[in-house]
C-alpha cells in the first residue's frame, strides 16, 4: 500500500484526494529543504515524513543537511537564543564563523541549490547559504520555526540581512513573525499518526513498559518529553511534581534527549539530575534521538504530560501527548497556546504552583481527565496531522510559484 493511502485509513480519502489534485501542478518539480541536523529537534521529526510524502505526490523533493563546527553550532544556539529573546551580544569572530561554514556548505550544494525550482531552508543555521548562491534558478523560501516573538534586536537584525533576501517566509504563529519586504506565510507544524512515535501500541508493550522503566502501574505517572533544554523548564516541573507529592504519590518521569546542534544540553541534564536526587519516583531518562518506541510508550503510560516550556516554537510533544488521548498542562507560551484549549484539552500555566494545582485537579476528577484526552485527541486529528501540513505546503508553493495571480486553477 502507499504512503498516501495509509494515510487515507487515519483522516479519509477526501483529504488525500486533495493532496494528490494539488500536487499536479507541482510534478516533477525539485523542492530541496535544508536544515542542520538529521536527528533530534522537531524540523527533522517533520522532514522525516514530509519529504516521503511530497515524492509519492511526484514532487522530486530532496533534503540536504550542512555540516559544521563545534564553533559554528555554539554560534547557532546563541542566535537561536537571542531570536527566542535573550539579550547575548554574539562576537564578530563567531559570526565570521558562522560566514564561513555556510559558504563552505554553499560549495558543496551549489549544483542542487542552483538548479532547485524551490529551496527551504529551516531556520539561522543555513539562512546565508542565499548569500552564497547568486545565480537562483527557483524560489527560495525560508521557514523559521523558532518563537521569535520578541528577539534580541542586533542578532534578527543581522540574520534579517539573509532573511530578506527570501522570496517569503514562514512562520508557525504570527506573533511570531517580523515585519520583511516578502510575503509571510503561517504553517503550524505537525505530527505523523503512522510514525513510530505515535502509531498504536499494543497493551503488552504498553503494560511491559512499566517493568521496564522501573515504574508502578498503580500510580499516577506525570511525564515530560523533551530535550534537556532550560527554555522546557525540566526544573519548573520538578518543582510542580514535589509540591503534589505532598498530597497524592504520583511519580515524575523527565525523558529527552539532547539535539545534535545544541550544547548546553549536558549541562541542563546535570541540573536536573540534581534537583532528582533522593528521590527514587523522578525518573530521568536520557534517549538516544531515534528512540521513538519508547516516547510513544512513556506517552501512553502517563496520566497527565507536561510541557512547561516558557519559551516554545511549537511544542510537538503537546501534540503527541495529545494525540494519544492525554490532556495536557502547558505552559502559557508560543505555540503551546494553539493547542492547548484552557479547560478543554489541558490547562495553561505560568508557574509551577499552577502546574500542581491543575495536577491535583485532573487526578481527583478522573472522568473530567479522559473527557479531556478525548478533545485533545479529536483536535490534533482536525488540526495537527501530517497531511493537513502537506496541504499548506502545496498550496504556499503554489502561491508562491504563481505569485500575483489572484486565482490558481487547480484541475
Ligand atoms: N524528541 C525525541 N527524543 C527526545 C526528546 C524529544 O525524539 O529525547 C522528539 C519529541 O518527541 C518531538 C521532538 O523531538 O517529536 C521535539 O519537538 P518539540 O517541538 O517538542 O521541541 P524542539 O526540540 O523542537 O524544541
Amino acid at each position: 500500500m502507499g504512503l498516501l493511502e495509509q494515510y487515507a485509513q487515519v483522516v479519509g480519502e477526501d483529504v488525500i484526494d486533495q493532496l494528490r489534485q494539488l500536487g499536479t501542478h507541482l510534478q516533477g518539480m525539485k523542492v530541496v529543504h535544508v536544515n542542520s541536523t538529521k536527528e533530534g529537534g522537531g524540523v527533522a521529526e517533520i522532514l522525516h515524513r514530509i519529504i516521503p510524502l511530497k515524492q509519492e505526490l511526484g514532487i522530486d523533493a530532496h533534503w540536504e543537511v550542512i555540516s559544521g563546527t563545534d564553533e559554528f553550532f555554539k554560534c547557532t544556539k546563541l542566535m537561536h537564543n537571542a531570536l527566542q529573546g535573550d539579550r547575548i551580544e554574539i562576537s564578530g569572530e563567531l559570526l565570521k564563523e558562522y560566514e564561513r561554514v555556510n559558504e563552505m556548505n554553499a560549495e558543496t550544494l551549489r549544483q542542487t541549490l542552483q538548479d532547485a525550482d524551490f529551496v527551504i531552508i529551516h531556520d539561522p543555521q543555513p539562512a546565508a547559504l542565499i548569500q552564497h548562491i547568486p545565480s537562483r534558478k527557483g524560489k527560495w523560501i525560508w521557514r523559521c520555526h523558532i518563537d521569535a516573538s520578541h528577539p534580541f534586536r542586533p542578532v534578527w537584525k543581522y540574520l534579517r540581512t539573509y532573511v530578506e533576501q527570501y522570496h517569503a517566509s514562514i512562520w508557525s504563529i504570527s506573533e511570531f513573525a517580523q515585519p520583511l519586504p516578502h510575503p509571510l506565510y503561517l504553517v503550524a507544524p505537525s505530527i505523523d499518526p503512522l510514525s513510530e512515535k505515535n502509531m498504536e501500541l499494543g497493551r503488552d508493550e504498553i503494560m511491559a513498559t512499566y517493568d521496564k522503566w522501573g515504574l508502578d502501574p498503580e500510580r499516577p505517572i506525570i511525564t515530560q518529553i523533551s530535550r534537556f533544554d532550560r527554555f522546557k523548564d525540566p526544573i519548573g516541573v520538578i518543582q510542580a511534581y514535589r509540591l503534589v507529592k505532598e498530597f497524592i504519590p504520583i511519580q515524575l518521569v523527565l525523558a529527552g534527549g539532547g539535539a545534535t546542534d545544541d550544547p548546553e544540553g549536558e549541562e541542563v541534564v546535570r541540573q536536573v539530575r540534581q534537583g532528582a536526587r533522593d528521590d527514587a519516583d523522578i525518573h530521568v531518562f536520557v534517549l538516544p534521538g531515534d528512540d521513538h518506541r519508547t516516547i510513544n510508550a512513556l506517552q501512553r503510560v502517563s496520566d497527565i504530560v507536561m510541557q512547561k516550556s516558557t519559551r516554545e516554537g511549537f511544542g510537538l510533544t503537546v501534540t503527541e501527548a495529545m494525540w494519544k488521548g492525554k490532556p495536557v498542562i502547558g505552559g502559557d507560551t508560543g505555540g503551546i497556546r494553539l493547542q492547548v484549549v484552557n479547560h478543554h484539552t489541558g490547562f495553561l500555566v505560568n508557574t509551577p504552583e499552577g502546574a500542581a494545582l491543575r495536577i491535583r485537579y485532573l487526578l481527583k476528577h478522573r472522568e473530567e481527565l479522559q473527557e479531556m484526552g478525548r478533545k485533545a485527541h479529536r483536535f490534533v486529528l482536525e488540526n495537527f496531522l501530517n497531511t493537513r501540513h502537506l496541504r499548506e505546503h502545496l498550496t504556499l508553493l503554489l502561491a508562491v510559484m504563481f505569485e500575483t495571480r489572484e486565482r490558481i486553477e487547480v484541475p
